[in-house]
């Protein structure tokens, strides 16, 4: 897999005697979370895993290369049952993540580390990851961090319907891999659904409502899209990237200062 992250900032790339020397209470690890799973007709089965990489390899370039922040190996098979029935997702269930996740949180503590980043960019793995990181902190007493894909960056020139609803594989994930990977975009292949309008007032929200259904994609996107990729070009998909790398890597610079209030 293509990777973004430099060879000083990956943790798989050091020796277990240079892991021993680390600075544990200082150091801080990142976690990918992301997912190997149908994105419409047009852009690979990886591209959460691709686009998570992406955006944290630009993270790194915004902070200090003394500061101990490592990339941990991904978990690129996510829970992404939503998308099962289209040829190559590839998921793996709640409980299982659940476990992988809580195995890994040990074997870090055992090694003993004490602060753990899971950085999720896929929305099938959020609830997962949410619950994850509070039982890896009451587990094994991990510091533990939820950060999203995009690190709450605002991404100028996206129209309301698209923030609402332009859930997968719709004008940001297309614009973000135009400029990252343009040989896997297939631009002659673009489809469209809406799994909801953002001027209706339906009661019933698919997500983001006080009031939501269950939704499988096969429901309301037969190509598998959600959002329209249509109006993506690879100028905005390097804005956002650049957007995204600057809110992660602060969110990063405060994980790995974060001090506990209440306990020396
Ligand atoms: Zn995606």
């Amino acid at each position: 897999m293509k990777t973004w992250i430099p060879d000083a900032r990956q943790f798989a790339y050091l020796t277990w005697k240079q892991v021993e020397a680390l600075p544990k209470d200082e150091t801080l690890l990142v976690l990918p979370t992301a997912a190997i799973e149908q994105h419409g007709h047009h852009l690979p089965l990886a591209t959460d895993t691709l686009l998570n990489n992406l955006v944290l390899g630009h993270a790194f370039a915004h902070l200090a290369p003394e500061l101990p922040i490592y990339a941990l190996p991904p978990v690129c098979y996510g829970k992404s049952n939503e998308h099962i029935g289209f040829p190559g997702t590839l998921s793996v269930s709640a409980a299982t993540m659940m476990a992988v996740l809580r195995d890994l949180g040990a074997s870090l503590a055992a090694s003993g580390f004490k602060k753990v980043v899971l950085f999720n960019s896929h929305g099938g793995n959020t609830s997962v990851v949410d619950v994850m990181c509070r039982d890896l902190r009451a587990e094994f007493g991990l510091r533990t961090f939820y950060l999203s894909g995009m690190g709450g960056a605002k991404l100028t020139g996206l129209h309301a319907q698209e923030r609402a609803y332009g859930f997968h594989a719709g004008e940001v994930e297309t614009a973000l891999l135009l400029h990252g990977t343009p040989e896997l975009v297939h631009t002659e292949q673009y489809t469209s659904n809406y799994i909801a309008q953002v001027n209706s007032p339906d009661v019933l929200l698919p997500e983001n409502g006080p009031a939501t259904f269950a939704w499988l994609t096969r429901d309301i996107a037969p190509s598998g899209v959600m959002g329209d990729p249509r109006p993506a070009t690879a100028e905005n998909g390097a804005l956002w990237l650049q957007a995204a790398a600057e809110k992660v890597a602060a969110a990063l610079l405060a994980m790995y200062s974060y001090t506990n209030r209440f306990q020396p």
